[in-house]
Parts: structure tokens; sequence; C-alpha cells
């Protein structure tokens, strides 16, 4: 039997890819190599425009609103809210459940299946021992069909790694908190009425307790909170793509290409690319995806190419005291992520 679409990984990309898919009344099977509630390391912190995505999808994770980002350094901070609808602070396994609730409830089936290579020819691809029309990369950072479709663009070298873990306590803020400091970011996420969940982002080696003792207003609203998790890791992050199809094999998510957590809009992009690359299959043309995908999400990329670049330079402790003195630049560049790319 041939189906419609294999769609390896089953993070939240593969689901949304799989919900719209059956939305759109095709046959998607999705094949992922973990089992269970899946977690990551993850800021957790869902922009207007992914939850917008969520919603036409039938989805709404539980969480706690977010009205926009601080920023801060030892001495000075500045906040810019959403002009428009909030987005949401949801735990990676709030998020998996909702998604994959929904999936089941779609009858979408999902086989436990570690894709290690992919075939394919004129008519379909071969992957996972199943036989689909059309084969979706959902698989991640470190994406097997990228590098197995030849789409692989490299990691960029020297890049940087995110950590997280989950604290209990009530949240104090209702906005994403980014905490600058030399060598390193601190990102406080409310997840839940009794949750807050911290991440750093910086280079290979980064340590996570060392930041976080680094960074006395949040260590000191933690206090002796309880850390509820171990710690999770991921990266490198930056991974390149040279185009997001081949023939009939596409990439969505973080294997579609990845530049930096730091400005928090992967989910938003990964949601919204499900929802292009499932509408460019129902068109019978995979290439338009493509096409769209770099037209859609160029605004967002670049928004976090600039702030990438000046966190990476020397003019890194310039960041916040710059975001304070153009309150509007700051303003429009939270804005542009807070945006939902364009379906
Ligand atoms: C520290 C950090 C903070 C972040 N903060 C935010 C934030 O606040 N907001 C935001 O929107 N984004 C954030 N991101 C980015 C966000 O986590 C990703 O964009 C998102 O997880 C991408 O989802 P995905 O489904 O594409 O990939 P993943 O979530 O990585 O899912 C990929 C799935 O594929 C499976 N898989 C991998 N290889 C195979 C294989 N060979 N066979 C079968 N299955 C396979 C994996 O098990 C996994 O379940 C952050 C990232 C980091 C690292």
């Amino acid at each position: 039997m041939t189906v419609d679409l294999a769609i390896v990984g089953g993070g939240p990309v593969g689901l949304a890819t799989a919900i719209a898919a059956r939305l759109a009344g095709l046959e998607p099977v999705v094949l992922e190599s973990r089992t269970g509630l899946l977690d990551k390391a993850c800021g957790e912190g869902l922009m207007p425009g992914a939850l917008a995505v969520l919603a036409r999808l039938g989805v709404d994770p539980p969480g706690v609103p977010l009205r926009g980002f601080r920023y801060a350094d030892a001495r000075r901070s500045v906040e810019h809210r959403f002009p428009g609808a909030p987005g949401r602070g949801v735990e990676r396994i709030a998020l998996h459940r909702a998604l994959a609730d929904r999936a089941a409830g779609l009858g979408v089936e999902v086989r436990r299946a570690r894709v290690g290579a992919i075939v394919q020819d004129a008519d379909g691809v071969t992957v996972g021992g199943l036989r689909a029309r059309y084969a979706i990369g959902a698989d991640g950072l470190h994406s097997t069909v990228r590098r197995a479709a030849g789409l692989a663009g490299g990691d960029g070298g020297r890049s940087r790694f995110g950590l997280r873990r989950h604290f209990a306590l009530a949240p104090w803020t209702d906005l994403v908190e980014v905490h600058w400091r030399d060598g390193f970011e601190l990102y406080v996420t409310p997840v839940r009425e009794d949750l807050v969940s911290v991440a750093a982002l910086g280079e290979r080696g980064l340590d996570f307790g060392g930041a976080l003792a680094a960074v006395a207003e949040v260590r000191d609203r933690i206090g002796d909170a309880a850390a509820v998790d171990a710690l999770r890791g991921a990266g490198p992050l930056l991974q390149r793509t040279v185009s997001r199809v081949a023939g009939r094999i596409a990439l969505v998510g973080d294997a579609a290409g990845y530049i930096d957590a730091l400005t928090g809009e992967g989910l938003a992009i990964g949601l919204a690319g499900a929802e292009q690359v499932v509408a460019a299959v129902a068109a019978g043309d995979l290439a338009a995806y493509d096409r769209r995908w770099v037209r859609t999400t160029r605004a967002h990329r670049l928004a976090t190419q600039a702030v990438l670049r000046l966190a990476t330079s020397p003019a890194r402790r310039s960041v916040v005291p710059l975001a304070r003195a153009v309150p509007a630049l700051f303003g429009a560049v939270v804005d542009v992520l807070a945006k939902p790319v364009a379906r």
C-alpha cells in the first residue's frame, strides 16, 4: 500500500504536518524513533503566529499567556508587548500531548521507527519500510532526511548550544525574559501557574548552573524552588540547507534549517511550514513549497540573523542599551517575530 506522506519525526512539526495532511484529506504516516511524551530542550515560548497555526489545526495546548519580551542586563532592562494577541508559554510535553491527541483523533498512524535511509524514484519514496508518494523530513536539527536527500548545507562551524530546566514556582512575569550576560543569555518563560522554564544559550560547554547563579535577578526569584527535571541540551543550533525540497522529499521545522533560538520563533516557522508543505502536496507541486517557505520566512530569518550577529560580535554588550535607547527598533524586531508567517 502506498500512503500519501511518510513523515519522518513525530515532534511538534511532524505531528502538525500529519494533522494538516488529514485535514486536507491526505493519508499520512508518522515515523518517530522515540516513544511516550516527547520532551526537548526548548525555551517553550509559542509566539502568537505559532498559536494561530495551532488554532487552525484544532490544537489548543494548555499554558500561560505571553504578552511580549523583556531584555535585561545586570543594570537595565527594556520591554515590548505584542501589539495583538498574546503568545503562550507551553511545556513541550503539554504541546506534544495536545498535538498527539489531535492527530490520534484524526486517525493518524504513528509508527515507531528510526529512519536511516530514504530512497526515491519517479513515483514515490521508500522509507522505514513504508512506500509513500512523498517523504517529509521533520526530524529536527540533526535531520537524517536532510543528509540523505543531499540538502544539508553545513552547521556553520563555531555554533551555539541550548540548555533547559524547569523550576517549580509561580511565574513572576507574563513576558519572555532574556537576561544578557557575557558569554550567554538566560531565557525565562512561564509555562504553568506553578512552573517556570529556564533556558540558557551560549557556546559549547556552557555551564547552566553557573549561568543561573550569575543572573542575580533570576537566581533570587527561584530561590530554593526545586528543579523538577534533568537538564536537557540541544545543538549545534546553526544548521544550513541548500534547499528545502529534493524531488519528492521536503524538509520542515528545524530539519529545514535553523539559525538560533535567541529570538524564539522556531515553532512559528516550523508550524507554518507544516501547512505550506501540505498545501504544496495537495496541489501536486512540492517545489512550490520551497519558494513559499523562502519568501514567507525571510523577514523572520533576517531579524534572527541580525540579533544573532550582534549577539556574537564585540558589540554584544550594547544589545540591551541599544534596545533601551531605540525602543522603536526593539519593538519592530519583536513585532516581526510575533507576526504569523504567511500561509
Ligand atoms: C534552547 C532552545 C530554546 C528554544 N526556544 C524556543 C522558543 O521559546 N520558542 C520556539 O518557538 N522555538 C524555540 N526553540 C526551537 C524549537 O525547539 C524548535 O524549532 C522545534 O522543536 C522544532 O520542532 P521540530 O518538530 O522541527 O523538531 P524536534 O522537536 O526536534 O522533533 C524532531 C523529532 O524527530 C525525531 N527524529 C529525529 N531523527 C529521527 C529519525 N532518524 N527517525 C525517526 N525519528 C527521528 C526526534 O525523536 C524528534 O521527536 C528553541 C530551541 C532550543 C534549542
